[in-house]
């Protein structure tokens, strides 16, 4: 049996990062894949969608190029070779990072894991033991269990598809169905975007919720509030008719899309044979330092369930890296005041707490909140008309910022150094102290009054 200091369970954003940091401290490094190398994010996830959103936005930014003088004939898209350019890139990617590996010196074991005790996995025929094990499987797309549900695809089947569907029913109400819902509309499909609930994204902001609501319907959406699915069933015109409660019904569906949550990727992972502990949705339970209830066995990334992000795997597995092999025993990831973007359109940033988590936390009198709305000067000229929505979410009588929420044109590169400002803790007085640069949507962050 081949046995290492570290073996990594997943290829993907947390595991590589993982196991070229132990790599890089000298440790004898195994990685097991059983898919492509980079997971999720560079396969099925991050990477192919903001490839598909970038040319969503350039299908916007055509039809918006008549308003300002341009003779642009209306453009068509030849969705095959966006796909095929799409998809060498991501192959690019796939051998950079088996380089990537190989130059750091990690093994990299092609196959699928299972546990037969806690430090010791096969793969195929073979036995590889190894004194510190991570578990680093991330997850995949939730199906509901539904009649006909099979007849849908997920974000998976989305990256898939070699032809821009007609008629798109996307349901969920999370950052993924937004996401797909945007480009799929911006691209040219009939888009309805079906909700259980009454809301879209609702860890955000009500501003940025209700802001993103608006934009989505003006931007031709159809969006279905609580409703039902109860079954699927094919038409005899090869479409879908989808069928719910209270006579809820949508014919001539050319595609059906669930993104509805997504499961941790623990089954058949021999986990019983571990003693890993996992919650009740099946994630593995880690502490704060990536620790599983067994020794020398840790877990990081989407299949622990938290924050769901790529840069937050790959944190979380250099810093358990650097304290397993890199001498700091008190590194570890914190996972506050986390930055996310959504890439809707337009597009949202947000950092820190809600408005309505920080009263909560602070009371009604300790916070208080600044919000402005208005059009960005690109839009001056555009028939099309999105609007910029942003609040600062302020606490105590410092006014420490501790929330920022951006939807609109560039929230997406804006706020990354308001992240930073947030996590160094700074007040109204330090933005309103800064001088704006202009004219951008940016400056509003440090005038508003
Ligand atoms: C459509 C979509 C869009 C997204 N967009 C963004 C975004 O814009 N920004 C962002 O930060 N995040 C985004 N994410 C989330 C991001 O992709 C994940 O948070 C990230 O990939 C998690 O990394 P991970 O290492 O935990 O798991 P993964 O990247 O899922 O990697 C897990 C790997 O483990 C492998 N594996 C599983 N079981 C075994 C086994 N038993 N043996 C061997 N190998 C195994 C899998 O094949 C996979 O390659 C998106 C996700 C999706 C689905």
């Amino acid at each position: 049996m081949k046995r290492f200091d570290l073996l990594v369970i997943g290829g993907g954003s947390g595991g590589l990062a993982a196991a070229r940091r132990a790599a890089g401290y000298g440790a004898s490094v195994a990685l097991v894949e059983s898919g492509r190398l980079g997971g999720t994010c560079v396969n099925v996830g991050c990477v192919p969608k903001k490839v598909m959103w970038n040319a969503s936005v350039l299908a916007e930014q055509l039809r918006d190029a008549a308003d300002y003088g341009f003779g642009v004939a209306p453009a068509e898209l030849d969705f095959p070779t966006l796909v095929e350019k799409r998809n060498a890139y991501v192959a690019r990617l796939n051998e950079i990072y088996a380089r990537n590996l190989a130059e750091a010196g990690v093994e990299h074991i092609r196959g699928f894991a299972r546990f037969h005790s806690p430090h010791v996995v096969s793969v195929d025929a073979e036995s590889v033991g190894a004194d510190h094990v991570v578990i680093a499987t991330g997850g995949r797309p939730r199906v509901p269990d539904l009649p006909g549900a099979e007849h849908g695809i997920t974000s998976d089947g989305f990256f898939e598809l070699t032809r821009r569907p007609d008629r798109v029913a996307i349901v969920g109400a999370g950052y993924i169905a937004v996401e797909l819902a945007g480009m799929l509309r911006s691209l040219g499909a009939q888009v309805t975007l079906i909700l259980r609930g009454e809301h879209l994204l609702k860890a955000f902001d009500s501003l940025i919720r209700d802001a993103l609501m608006e934009e989505l319907s003006h931007a031709g959406i159809s969006i279905v509030p609580c409703a039902e699915l109860e079954r699927i069933e094919p038409a005899a015109d090869g479409s879908l008719r989808l069928i719910g409660g209270g006579g809820l019904g949508f014919e001539g569906i050319d595609c059906l899309l669930w993104a509805t949550g997504r499961a941790p990727a623990t089954t058949n992972l021999g986990l019983e044979l571990t003693g890993v502990a996992l919650d009740d949705d099946g994630h593995v339970v880690a502490d704060e330092w990536q620790n599983t209830n067994i020794e020398r066995v840790y877990a990081i990334g989407d299949v622990t369930g938290k924050v769901q992000l790529t840069p937050v795997a790959i944190a979380a597995g250099r810093q358990l890296a650097d304290r397993i092999f890199g001498g700091q025993p008190t590194a570890k990831l914190d996972y506050r005041n986390v930055p996310t973007v959504v890439f809707s359109h337009p597009p949202i940033g947000a950092v820190g707490l809600t408005e309505s988590e920080a009263r909560e936390l602070y009371g009604q009198d300790g916070v208080k909140v600044y919000t402005t709305t208005f059009r960005n000067m690109y839009h001056a000229l555009t028939e099309r008309r999105p609007k910029t929505c942003m609040k600062l979410v302020t606490a105590g009588p410092k006014e420490r910022v501790v929330g920022i929420h951006v939807i609109g044109l560039g929230a997406d590169e804006m706020l990354q150094g308001f992240a930073v400002a947030l996590k160094l803790g700074a007040t109204k007085a330090d933005l309103d102290a800064t001088v704006a640069i202009h004219p951008t949507a940016a400056e509003e962050l440090v005038t508003m009054r």
